[in-house]
């Protein structure tokens, strides 16, 4: 990887805090004991250090400890939370409502339990990416079993109302499920208040290692999931499997650094988003997708007309199209909220995170813009 290029893909996945990679390092090195092992010391101490990681993420959302179920990232998360509720009231309720721009971890799962018998109503966002409310009220019928609202959509950074779709969902007996992998650290979390059933956590978004989440699994209302993996009946029989205690120490690590900084780095990271977002802008035939108002200050997503720019061809920042499972393809979340597939444009989704500097955002700043001329003349 050559050491000059921008990182500029924060909303693929961030690097590892080296404070939290420091924390890690010590449960793969020196300690080593089965968390399950309660029986002597090397298992009692990885125990503890599970425990403390649980309490960590579960600060950084206002949970209770108890809630907190450990997976391998959102994507398990999604999956175990919307199979778990669905599979559990198989025979009952069978209508689930989701969004056109969630993640394709939400909307794949909800088409294979389509494939399962249960009905789905996948509705259109509005125009900027905020759910069309009007629709929604009308999605929840009586025989609704589960709503699924992600928090931060991960292409354009736009944050949908939470507590009032759950307040919608409270009302209609319905479960909600909220993806809030693109949310730790960017926006509050707290749900001692928001009324929220179910959310789905990663570290690797928030500057902890890959393969590790958890589910958030609301205790006060006796909420069934059925479990997706049996085995030793770990997490309280809800995922069974050895927990990676260097994993969890990591993200435990990442939440509670995460919990300290957001403030400081929301702030500095909205000057440098504003500072390129305004030079882009200034540019012809440049469009910016998603709501500016409800939105990360990590996100720049934008649509650039009269241009077909090939993002491999950047040498100097990395950077996507769209969401990193896609690849080549088209995004589903700007189609769906243009209500068209747009083939003409060049579609830039530019997230920033922790380690980016100013004099990074500045050189990308006059970069972009000059690729962006180069292209339009034909001169690549
Ligand atoms: C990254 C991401 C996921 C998948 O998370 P993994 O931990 O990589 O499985 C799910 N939902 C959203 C919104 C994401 O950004």
């Amino acid at each position: 990887m050559p050491a000059n290029l921008i990182y500029l893909d924060n909303a693929a996945t961030t690097r590892v805090d080296p404070r939290v990679a420091e924390t890690m390092s010590v449960w793969l090195t020196k300690q080593w004991g089965n968390p399950a092992s309660l029986n002597h010391a090397f298992g009692q101490s990885s125990a503890k250090a599970v425990d403390k990681a649980r309490a960590q993420v579960a600060q950084l959302i206002g949970a209770k400890t108890n809630e907190i179920i450990w997976t391998s990232g959102a994507t398990e998360s999604n999956n175990l939370a919307l199979k778990g509720i669905a599979r559990a009231h198989r025979g009952q309720r069978r209508h689930i409502v989701t969004i056109a721009t969630e993640h394709k971890a939400v909307l794949d799962t909800v088409h294979w339990l389509e494939g399962e018998g249960f009905k789905a109503t996948v509705l259109a966002p509005q125009s900027n990416g905020l759910v069309d409310w009007a629709a929604l009220e009308e999605a929840l019928r009586e025989d609704t079993l589960l709503c699924s609202v992600m928090l931060v959509n991960n292409e354009t950074g736009v944050i949908q109302d939470i507590q009032a779709i759950g307040e919608l969902c409270r009302k209609k007996n319905v479960v909600f499920h909220v993806d809030a992998a693109q949310a730790t650290g960017k926006v509050d979390i707290n749900l001692q208040q928001l009324p929220v059933d179910l959310m789905s956590l990663t570290a690797h978004k928030t500057y902890g290692p890959q393969g590790i989440g958890a589910l958030f699994v609301r205790s006060d209302i006796a909420l069934q999931i059925e479990a997706q993996l049996h085995g030793g009946g770990h997490e309280r029989g809800l995922r069974s499997g050895t927990l990676p205690t260097h994993q969890i120490v990591g993200m435990g690590e990442s939440y509670e650094l995460a919990k300290a900084l957001m403030t400081s780095e929301n702030t500095r990271i909205r000057i440098q988003r504003d500072r390129l977002l305004k030079h882009l802008m200034a540019l012809d035939g440049v469009e910016l997708n998603g709501d500016l108002e409800h939105r990360i200050p990590h996100n720049i997503n934008i649509s650039i007309d009269n241009c077909a720019l090939d993002l491999n061809t950047l040498t100097a920042v990395a950077l996507s199209s769209a969401s990193a499972c896609l690849g080549g393809q088209s995004s589903h979340v700007i189609n769906a909220m243009k209500g068209h597939s747009d083939t003409q444009s060049t579609l830039m989704r530019i997230s920033l995170g922790r380690f980016n500097t100013d004099t990074e955002i500045d050189f990308v700043a006059d970069y972009l813009e000059d690729q962006i001329r180069r292209c339009r003349q034909g001169k690549r």
